[in-house]
């Protein structure tokens, strides 16, 4: 019989299976996004207590399996509940934060340094706003996490050296950064025009700590044309339509 093992982990979604059973998809630290069985988790107080809700921290005790499948759940032990959320608008931006990180990542796939991003921006929420900073950050580490993202400080053509004050070009489909002479002329791609300003704090936010981001204030002008160009640089990756969009459409975007 194969060692179980156990993994620290965040719940990503949960469905009814048969009678009493559920699938469960959570993310751990070590072994990436994985999907497992919880046999007879809708009639165990013990086994799953509290645990198997989108957006808990767990640790998750299971058995993987040799080949690519179900692995089969065993236990949980309750790190961080899904009820920590003191406000609907935080929760629904939780569930945002986690459902982006599960349509942008493949079964197994993933790095304890993408867990670790997940893993504070919730613990952030629980104590804190979902500001605009905040969430242009987490989208923008989560793109470079997932291998997605453009390096925006040359162009993608000449190679450039972008200054603070060079206006640019984004290929969102192909997620490449243009000086204005290189852009390319075809209307059939997703090309956005983004200024220096906005270059600029997507570079930043690439490496500002989400504790820093959440507290901090930058020119609005920037903050929405960041918030365009990442929603724009994200919808090529998507493998369906984001569900938590529905539910954040009812609260202001920040
Ligand atoms: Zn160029």
């Amino acid at each position: 019989m194969v060692q179980s093992v156990a993994h620290e982990a965040i719940i990503l979604r949960v469905r009814s299976y048969a009678e009493a059973d559920k699938i469960v998809t959570f993310l751990t630290d070590q072994a990436g996004k994985l999907t497992g069985i919880a046999k007879g988790a809708k009639n165990s107080k013990r086994r799953f207590a509290n645990c198997l809700d989108p957006l808990a921290r767990v640790c998750m005790h299971y058995r993987p399996r040799p080949v690519p499948g179900l692995v089969f759940l065993e236990r949980c032990e309750l790190r961080r509940p899904a009820t920590s959320y003191s406000d609907p608008q935080r929760l629904a931006y939780g569930q945002y934060l986690v459902e982006l990180v599960d349509v942008l990542t493949e079964e197994a796939q993933g790095v304890p340094e993408l867990f670790h991003l997940l893993d504070e921006a919730l613990n952030l929420l629980v104590t804190g706003p979902a500001t605009a900073p905040f969430l242009r950050a987490f989208e923008m580490q989560l793109l470079q996490q997932a291998g997605y993202g453009p390096q925006f400080t040359e162009c993608s053509r000449c190679r450039m050296v972008f200054g603070a004050a060079t206006d640019a070009v984004l290929d969102l489909e192909h997620s490449a950064v243009f000086c204005s002479s290189c852009s390319p002329r075809s209307t059939q791609r997703s090309l956005l025009p983004v200024r220096g300003a906005t270059l600029k704090l997507l570079l930043d936010l690439k490496q500002l700590p989400l504790y820093e981001a959440q507290a901090q204030r930058f020119d609005s002008t920037a903050l929405s044309e960041t918030a365009l160009a990442l929603s724009g640089l994200l919808a090529p990756h998507l493998r369906r339509p984001l569900r938590s969009l529905t539910v954040l459409r009812q609260f202001a975007a920040p």
